[in-house]
């Protein structure tokens, strides 16, 4: 048993009233046993130790996906790896997910989609995004998502503080709807990806290379200017930067998630 499996066996994480606290804590103590570990040790722990068969990875296949698909793919390439198909994604991220899926050796790459149901009553013909994106993103994203990670105890994010002002604090750990979110590349800087990636020969997105730093659906992504922040083309002209799988209750963006 791991050092870290030792503790939640000996019950220090345990007996508090409000689950909330408890998960308060159990982050407190994650960054005291693993917030200095290298990036790699770091999934090392949290898939192999910390939480096994508990964890998954979301990850929208964008513009720096692979960075951290290659480094679990170290580390196990079983881990279930889950994809907010939205519906709205362009034909070229979904070859994406299957090509580097396929030159990682990743088993368990999970599509999730909305309910049925849920689109016909509330988006019938398609185009809420143009109308409310917070709604569309909900039903297209996050409720998805929320339902998919049901059966986790925690989760790994791609998110970078780089990437847009409104990330430039997120921790390595936090909690977020009961569930610990890992976000081992928070501290990641382009010129670190740009190493990495070429230093392992990564598969890119085929749409980088034509402007786009930061890839989410396709009629709420536009291409980036110079100078301007990564994720400066999603939702351009509106007043929106995160779909709502991260913060309050449920954002999805894609390279972060
Ligand atoms: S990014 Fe745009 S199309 Fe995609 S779910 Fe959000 S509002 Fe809808």
């Amino acid at each position: 048993m791991g050092q870290y499996s030792s503790i939640r066996a000996a019950g220090l994480l345990y007996g508090m009233e409000d689950p909330e606290q408890e998960k308060y804590a159990e982050v407190r103590i994650l960054e005291s046993r693993f917030g200095q570990l290298d990036t790699v040790d770091l999934i090392k722990a949290m898939v192999r130790d910390v939480f096994p068969d508990q964890i998954a990875v979301v990850s929208s296949f964008g513009a720096e996906s692979a960075v951290l698909l290659h480094l679990l793919s170290q580390v196990d390439k079983n881990v279930p790896i889950l994809f907010v198909d939205t519906k709205k994604h362009f034909g070229e991220t979904k070859k994406y997910r299957d090509d580097l899926a396929k030159e990682l050796g990743l088993t368990d790459v999970r599509s999730i989609h909305l309910d049925p149901k849920r689109e016909r009553e509330v988006d019938p013909k398609g185009t809420l995004f143009m109308r409310d994106p917070d709604l569309c993103c909900a039903i297209r994203k996050t409720e998805p998502l929320n339902a998919a990670l049901k059966g986790f105890n925690a989760w790994i994010s791609g998110r970078k503080r780089f990437q847009a002002a409104s990330r430039a604090d997120i921790p390595v750990f936090e909690t977020e709807e009961g569930r610990i979110k890992v976000n081992p590349l928070a501290d990641w800087t382009p010129a670190d990806l740009t190493a990495y990636a070429k230093k392992h020969g990564l598969l890119s997105h085929p749409l980088v290379k034509e402007g786009y730093l930061s890839i989410g659906c396709m009629p709420c992504t536009d291409r980036v200017k110079a100078g301007e922040d990564a994720r400066a083309g999603r939702w351009r002209g509106v007043a929106k930067i995160e779909c709502g799988i991260h913060g309050k209750g449920i954002e999805a963006d894609g390279s972060g998630i």
